[in-house]
């Protein structure tokens, strides 16, 4: 018999046959080509590949920020993709943490605002996850939180981005090269803080070049050219 289906072990993340194509004048380029995967609840899966190959493309349409041309992405049992924009942010706060390359944090705010506006976005009367201090304690930064993002060094940045990620418990985190410009150190940290979360039950995808990464991952796909490597 398998797992229930809320428990660990349980697909958190599915992908099936992805496909996006991208036109612009007479170019057209098909960054996936039908890509299916599945994460588990628990699980820590990188995704590796050269550069151009459909990695970004990917995790935006697991995480509802793109549509896919053709295929379908679940979180659990609930349909991300073919759905209003509306309908997959809302999904997004409540279920997908997201931590990208161009940062999850507003500028004008400080921490500690940044971690509530997250809070809030999921809706509900009360947060989903850990308050703001507790939130910036777990990341290191427990005294950061009137810090405005560009006060921040590198680390503390990539920290505090995870902080936002991870504010409302997602069942799934999906980040692009999170330990990306970091030093040894602070990737380590970082890495301990992912694999924290896939141990609490957590769905855990990267996008990587790192080889700490990798090797702390339970399984390495290698997309190439929009395609997963047999
Ligand atoms: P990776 O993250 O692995 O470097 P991307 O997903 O960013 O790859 O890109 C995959 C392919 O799709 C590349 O050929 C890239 O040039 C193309 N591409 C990505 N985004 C766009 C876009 N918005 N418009 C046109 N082409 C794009
Ligand atoms: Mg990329």
């Amino acid at each position: 018999m398998g797992p229930a289906a809320t428990g660990a072990g349980s697909d958190a993340l599915t992908a099936r046959d992805l496909y996006r194509f991208y036109r612009s004048g007479e170019e057209e380029t098909l960054a996936l080509r039908g890509v299916s995967l599945r994460v588990r609840r628990g699980e820590t899966v990188a995704v590796t590949g050269p550069s151009g190959s459909g990695k970004s493309t990917l995790l935006a349409c697991l995480a509802g920020l793109d549509e896919p041309d053709g295929g379908v992405v679940h979180v659990g049992a609930e349909r991300v993709s073919h759905r209003s924009e509306a309908d997959r942010a809302r999904l997004r706060a409540r279920r997908i943490g997201v931590l990208l390359q161009s940062g999850n944090l507003l500028a004008h705010l400080d921490l500690r605002a940044n971690i509530r506006l997250a809070h809030s976005a999921a809706g509900g009367r009360a947060p989903r996850g850990p308050g703001a201090g507790e939130l910036l304690e777990q990341v290191g930064l427990p005294s950061r939180g009137a810090a405005l993002p560009r006060e921040l060094a590198g680390g503390e940045l990539a920290r505090a981005g995870l902080a936002v990620a991870l504010a409302n418990s997602p069942d799934v985190l999906l980040a692009d090269e999170p330990t990306g410009e970091l030093d040894g150190t602070t990737e380590l940290r970082i890495l301990e803080l992912l694999r924290e979360r896939a141990h609490a039950g957590t769905a855990v995808l990267l996008v990587t070049h790192s080889t700490e990464v990798v090797s702390v991952a339970d399984r390495v796909l290698t997309l190439r050219d929009g395609r997963i490597r047999p």
